[in-house]
């Protein structure tokens, strides 16, 4: 029995998504005559009060399309020094947008509407315009933290009044909703465009959507083609979208509990030096200083649990769909022999 705690996209599509799968009707998407991609669209898109949602075949590359569709070369993209856009995404805001990355000094990933309007430039011709407020719910390096929705809607009526656009990084946000019982529409509101991930904790093999008004997407259409985007019979992979937003959405909660347990554990023993708070299925811990990690992590190896180093001493486990009520027994107790 092999413990995969690298990621929640380490999930394989289980047996009712595959039967979803394969009697799948499809059709061409690049002529949007797939049936199940038009009903997964209109699905996700209802969800959230927005008029149009596109599939994209990744995360990043609906981000990506987004940060275009609001920026022109040379503008600014405000976020958190945590943020994936910036650091996980081979810096493709300066590559396909020719944009710039002005960075808050956050906590766990989220900033402040003060930091923002801090941040925004004055309108002198000389600066780099600000065009773009970017947030991320849950954080990824920020630990799975969520948001506080009432800092959301100060930040948009920050952007409001700055004429700024206001995008949500929301490969996580499933987990965010469950864990502080928010909707989708309030999110739809909230954001001129959002990015959900179907890979991640909803267990689908590949996708992510991009949410926004009618004449937004029609741009990201044509962005998403130039992009390399465009794909043909799409629906077999909608119809695994469909059966994780039936089935998959609100057993999150129990990813949430057991990351609790885990790191309740892991606060217990005396090499770890520091546990951050847990909200929702991401741990990220720290060893004592004395601690070798490369020994460490080959220890958990030896035991058949995989975890990932995060850089600058923080290891990171993330509970999912495949991680099973005998893998998490596994693991508490082989945490507290070691
Ligand atoms: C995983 C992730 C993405 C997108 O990842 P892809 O691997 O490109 O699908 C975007 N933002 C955050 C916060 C993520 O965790």
């Amino acid at each position: 029995m092999i413990i995969d705690l690298r990621s929640d996209t380490v999930t394989k599509p289980s047996k009712g998504m595959l039967d979803a799968m394969m009697s799948a009707e499809v059709g061409d998407d690049v002529f949007r005559e797939d049936p199940t991609m038009n009903a997964l669209e209109e699905r996700i898109a209802t969800m959230f009060g927005k008029e149009k949602a596109l599939f994209f075949p990744s995360g990043s590359m609906a981000n990506q399309v987004a940060i275009k569709l609001h920026t022109q070369p040379g503008d600014q993209v405000i976020c958190d020094k945590y943020a994936h856009i910036y650091n996980y995404e081979v810096g493709g805001v300066a590559f396909h947008s020719g944009a710039t990355c002005k960075l808050l000094d956050g906590h766990r990933g989220m900033f402040t509407a003060r930091q923002v309007e801090e941040a925004i430039s004055p309108s002198a011709y000389y600066y780099s315009q600000s065009r773009l407020v970017e947030v991320e719910n849950t954080t990824n390096k920020g630990g799975g933290a969520c948001w506080d929705f009432s800092e959301i809607e100060k930040i948009k009526t920050v952007c409001k009044t700055h004429d700024l656009g206001f995008h949500l990084d929301g490969a996580r946000l499933w987990n965010a909703m469950v864990a502080k019982n928010e909707t989708p529409l309030q999110y739809g509101a909230a954001f001129d465009s959002i990015s959900v991930c179907l890979s991640k904790g909803l267990g689908c093999p590949v996708g992510s959507v991009l949410l926004g008004d009618e004449i937004l997407m029609e741009k990201s259409l044509s962005l998403r083609k130039l992009f390399g985007g465009n794909m043909r019979q799409v629906g077999y992979l909608a119809a695994a979208g469909l059966y994780a937003l039936d089935h998959q959405v609100e057993r999150l909660a129990e990813d949430h509990k057991k990351a609790k347990e885990i790191g309740a554990v892991l606060a217990q023993l005396s090499f770890i030096k520091k546990v951050e708070p847990i909200e929702t299925n991401i741990i990220i811990f720290e060893l004592n200083d004395d601690v070798d990690e490369a020994h460490f992590l080959n220890q958990l190896l030896e035991k058949n649990i995989h975890i990932i180093g995060m850089g600058s001493g923080k290891l990171r486990m993330v509970t999912h769909l495949d991680y099973t009520d005998q893998m998490h027994d596994k693991l508490l107790n082989e945490l507290g022999s070691i």
